[in-house]
């Protein structure tokens, strides 16, 4: 029986319906940047297989290290035991993020991270006994994981619709529909837009003056799922203004945009306030392995430092702080902090810039967008909803078949490249994606869509 057929029988996939969809291309190998099928053939990851890859596929340095570590110790018990992996990235993760955080809590990877926020933002209410800030606040197309916390204060979309009735009640705010610094100066975006800003920010006020509010949570800088939308640090920073002024503990997911993507290690970094919480996955370990991690600063983890045994964090995972996943994520810092990488992490960027530029015009083209190593094309279309998800399909099959795999999400096409892509590499992803512009042909009417992303 070949793979496939295996494959049909015992398999269910992410985020894959199981009927309709094409069939999963069988690997055998990865290397950088490439995914080589059993088939023979060769496909350039340019979305970092789910924006987790940071230096390239099979990575030898972040393979011996995991290799090394699987020959000496594997796995213990984390309550009651501690080991050198485990301690060595705490500390170095301490020493990087942007804030004076003071603890780290291991799980198992991004939406395991959030609910270790949200639990813990919920708990340091309860432990220092107020009772009335129950209230969480998140942006519109938020995305922040799959399970029951994260999906609550996510997009109520179509993708959870099974499950509204079982999630927290949630307020969420309008997102900051401009993205550009020089936008609120007029430069890039309609006036109603910036009146979105206004009335954005008093919507948060007006929320916060209730007292009632315990957490804000928000990808900063740029929500992924929902197509990689992006907006100011200005704008952000406003809002955890608000938010420190009166007492809500903010939480920054930065799953996604941790370890590089936006240009700096951290978007954090690009505002001048600072979260109490954040949670990291995807780049942590490169890529390699499933890890998350969950950074408080002292002022969150206070209210837990008692006697009261009722008072402790009950929250754990069989494999909390796994020492192969640990020592993943070290090499792989080693080799994130080395000049060679922060300087393809700027090439990238740049790159990112000038085919922006060149592309902008381009008459299929409604937005581009550049953050970091993070660009999003939003192609133009007259087309209904319904129909910008078979193109999603479309594409991607359409790029898959010229040997690139992109995953459009809604109508965006984005990249989101390992940092050792090298810029031929990157050349021939943005050659793939004008092609595919032209042979859209014209628009045909100036209608306006708004198709829902998809993962
Ligand atoms: C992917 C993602 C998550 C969920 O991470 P998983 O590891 O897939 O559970 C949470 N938040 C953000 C911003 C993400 O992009």
């Amino acid at each position: 029986m070949s793979l496939l057929e295996r494959d049909k029988r015992s398999i269910w996939h992410p985020f894959t319906p199981l009927k309709g969809s094409p069939e999963p291309l069988p690997l055998v190998r990865a290397e950088g940047v490439w995914l080589y099928t059993e088939d023979g053939r060769k496909i350039l990851d340019a979305i970092s297989s789910w924006w987790v890859n940071l230096h390239g596929h099979s990575h030898p340095y972040i393979a011996d290290a995991v290799v090394k570590q699987a020959r000496t110790l594997e796995h213990v018990i984390f309550a009651g035991f501690t080991h050198e992996p485990a301690v060595r990235l705490a500390e170095r993760l301490l020493q990087i993020l942007p804030n004076g955080f003071s603890k780290v809590f291991y799980s198992d990877n991004g939406s395991t991270a959030v609910e270790v926020a949200l639990k813990m933002a919920m708990q340091y209410w309860y432990n220092a006994g107020v009772h009335h800030k129950k209230k969480i606040v998140a942006l519109d197309g938020a995305y922040h994981g799959d399970t029951f916390g994260a999906m609550s204060v996510g997009e109520r979309s179509p993708f959870n619709a099974p499950f509204d009735d079982y999630l927290f009640e949630v307020e969420f705010l309008p997102f900051p529909a401009c993205y550009h610094p020089s936008c609120c100066a007029g430069k890039r975006l309609s006036p109603a837009a910036c009146g979105q800003v206004a009335t954005l920010l008093s919507r948060f006020e007006q929320l916060a003056q209730s007292g009632e509010v315990a957490a804000f949570i928000y990808e900063p800088l740029v929500q992924g799922a929902s197509g990689m939308r992006m907006y100011s640090a200005e704008i952000l920073d406003q809002l955890l203004h608000i938010a420190q002024k009166y007492d809500i503990i903010c939480i920054a997911d930065e799953v996604m945009t941790g370890f590089g993507r936006t240009g700096r290690l951290f978007a954090s970094e690009y505002c001048l306030h600072k979260p109490d919480i954040i949670c990291l996955s995807k780049g942590l370990t490169g890529g390699t392995m499933a890890l998350g991690v969950t950074a408080c600063t002292d002022r969150i983890v206070e209210p837990f430092r008692q006697e009261d045994i009722m008072k402790t964090f009950f929250h754990g995972h069989s494999f909390t702080a796994n020492p192969l996943a640990c020592a993943a994520a070290n090499a792989s810092l080693d080799l994130l902090l080395q000049p060679q990488c922060l300087s393809r992490i700027a090439a990238i960027a740049q790159a990112h810039l000038d085919f922006e530029a060149h592309i902008r015009e381009h008459r299929r083209v409604r937005q581009v967008r550049c953050m970091g190593t993070i660009f999003a094309l939003e192609i133009e279309t007259t087309q209904q909803t319904h129909y910008f998800n078979e193109a999603r399909h479309h594409l991607y099959t359409y790029f898959l078949d010229k040997g690139i795999l992109l995953r459009p999400l809604g109508n965006v096409v984005y990249i989101l490249p390992p940092y050792v892509i090298a810029p031929a590499e990157l050349q021939m992803v943005y050659d793939a994606i004008e092609v595919m512009l032209n042979e859209l042909g014209a628009p045909s009417d100036t209608a306006r869509n708004n198709a829902p992303a998809q993962q």
